[in-house]
């Protein structure tokens, strides 16, 4: 089992590798601001290992209208909401048919 706490996006979660960059960034940008009416920037990674995972991880996140300044202060949670709306957004531009 993987410790938790410290997850470094550049290290394989399967084989423990380590990369040096990216094969693939780009950017996620909240379609809602936060209670300060901020947009959260959410910079993502595709990697691949020297043995063939690929994964995608955080980069980094920035906070628009702010200073550029890391804000990870543990708020992974907001993170994956982030994600999911993105998701739920992509879907509806899809124009995909209700499941009913
Ligand atoms: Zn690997």
């Amino acid at each position: 089992m993987p410790r938790k706490g410290q997850q470094d996006p550049f290290t394989c979660p399967v084989c423990g590798a380590r990369v040096t960059d990216p094969e693939r960034t780009w950017t996620l940008v909240s379609p809602i601001p936060d209670r300060q009416g901020r947009v959260t920037i959410t910079i993502m990674g595709a990697f691949r290992c020297p043995n063939g995972h690929t994964w995608k991880a955080v980069i980094k996140k920035l906070k628009s209208g702010g200073k550029e300044e890391e804000e990870e202060q543990g708020e992974r949670e907001q993170g994956d909401v982030i994600t999911l709306d993105l998701s739920d957004i992509e879907s509806v531009d899809d124009s995909a048919p209700p499941p009913e």
